[in-house]
């Protein structure tokens, strides 16, 4: 590989990041590669630390540590096990949280459902989440998913995989800016959407 090479590898690589495009993604690269204080050795380290330590927990999806899966949200026993919110990424668990409002456990999908890709890791995520509620213990089911159309398609997809199971299905209330997604919602703003939430 060559020195050219090297760099539209990372080009390549930054691009593949959600929320980043060709254009931000080669800005970055060429950035990074013209510094020379030490940060490209520091990314380098903090980046095999991640690797190394951080994974998804075992069974909501968030990040945790390796030596703590199921994280500590999955195991704190004062959480409502009888409740258990569907969020897409793992961050929204942490907005969730900021808001203060919610006191079950945690199902992150890691993505939403769109027709033209068929995500296959979301559709896997979809079935272990309907075999978590076919195993019992679960009263009701929130979706807290985005408000754009692939997650009203997704939210629908998993309302109806639930639909025969002893299981409530309800959603946020309206409130969270449309065509955005949990991020752009204020915590006041959350707060009202899961306590009004409505039967799906
Ligand atoms: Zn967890």
């Amino acid at each position: 590989m060559n020195g050219a090479d090297s760099l539209e590898s990372l080009k390549t690589l930054l691009a593949k990041l959600p929320g980043v495009g060709r254009r931000s993604a080669a800005r970055m690269a060429v950035h990074a590669a013209s510094r020379r204080d030490g940060y490209l050795r520091q990314l380098i380290t903090v980046l095999e630390q991640v690797e190394r330590e951080m994974v998804a927990c075992s069974q909501c999806g968030a990040m945790t540590t390796v030596d703590r899966t199921p994280c500590r949200l999955c195991i704190d026993p004062r959480r409502d096990d009888r409740m258990v919110c569907v969020v897409e990424d793992p961050e929204d668990i942490e907005i969730m949280e900021r808001a203060g409002v919610y006191r079950g456990r945690y199902f992150a999908l890691g993505g939403k459902l769109a027709p033209t890709r068929g995500d296959q890791a979301v559709l896997a995520r979809v079935q272990q989440l309907t075999a978590r509620i076919r195993a019992g213990g679960v009263d009701e089911v929130l979706l807290a998913l985005n408000s754009d159309v692939e997650s009203d398609a997704t939210a629908h997809y998993i309302a109806e995989q639930l639909g025969g199971l002893a299981v409530r299905v309800s959603r946020l209330a309206r409130g969270i800016p449309a065509g955005s997604g949990l991020a752009y919602a204020d915590p006041v703003t959350l707060e009202a959407a899961v306590r009004h939430r409505t039967a799906y």
